[in-house]
């Protein structure tokens, strides 16, 4: 049994086809699903489909992208629902090109502010944290050395770099997407083996990232397997072994 721990179901997407995508999900194994916070706009709606599934949870957050529309009371409306099982996607994400140099500097400032505050959140409703991080790996380990409690989290590792590594000492868990199965994922590849395995977790964050090969389309949970098979491959176990090891780690981390 897999559990796909990154998944926006709650993307407009989806809306026409859920009950089919989550029926190819379960034929191909994966029978729970994570949808992570992202836009503010659609909580209501992730908070809706996971209490329609009983394998679905969902994540109370606010992308870095969204910074500028965070509401922390919103959160907190839906953190202590029974299915709400982390704080994120939180993080920093310094890769979409800003025009002036002021520009960059308030937009940097502004989602260290909202980071550190979902951070605080998770600490004190003692949650973990689901972070995204692209070509920030040096400021948010700064500001997740500086204020995040012992309950740790996930880093969507995407841009995984060595760097990140030394999270693993400090609680975290590394989610691993179908960038494995790209052709031009060299960084991903040469990281993964030194990635403990207690530490590895499986994700898609559908609807993007789709893996190979059907790149280009439409991601979708079921393709879990796909990212798994890879996995298994790279860390010289059966795909039994490591989704084992996977599926313990996510029982770990978020309790389900
Ligand atoms: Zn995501």
């Amino acid at each position: 049994m897999i559990v796909d721990t990154h998944v926006h179901l709650d993307d407009p997407r989806y809306t026409k086809d859920l009950e089919e995508v989550l029926r190819r999900s379960v034929e191909a194994g994966v029978t729970q699903w994570i949808i992570p916070g992202a836009d503010p706009g659609t909580l209501e709606r992730a908070v809706e489909i996971a209490e329609a599934h009983e394998g679905c949870y969902f994540a109370v957050g606010v992308h870095p992208y969204d910074a500028r529309n965070y509401d922390r009371k919103l959160l907190e409306r839906y953190i202590g629902h029974e299915k709400c099982v982390a704080v994120g996607e939180c993080g920093l994400d310094y890769y979409r090109l800003l025009e002036s140099e002021e520009e960059i500097v308030e937009e940097k400032r502004i989602q260290k502010e909202v980071f550190v505050d979902q951070i605080a959140l998770a600490k004190e409703y003692d949650k973990p944290l689901i972070v995204h991080i692209r070509e920030a790996s040096r400021d948010s380990q700064e500001l997740l050395e500086s204020y995040a409690g012992k309950r740790g989290g996930v880093l969507h590792c995407y841009n995984a770099d060595h760097q990140l590594l030394q999270m693993a000492e400090r609680g975290f868990y590394y989610g691993i997407g179908g960038v494995l199965t790209f052709k031009n994922a060299r960084k991903l590849v040469e990281v993964y083996p030194r990635i403990p395995r207690e530490r590895l977790l499986i994700e898609t964050d559908a609807p993007y990232l789709t893996p190979h090969p059907f790149r280009g389309q439409r991601n979708e949970p079921a393709y879990c397997r796909i990212i798994a098979e890879k996995m298994a491959e790279l860390s010289g176990l059966s795909f039994e072994e490591l989704t084992g090891i996977c599926r313990e780690n996510t029982r770990r981390l978020f309790g389900i």
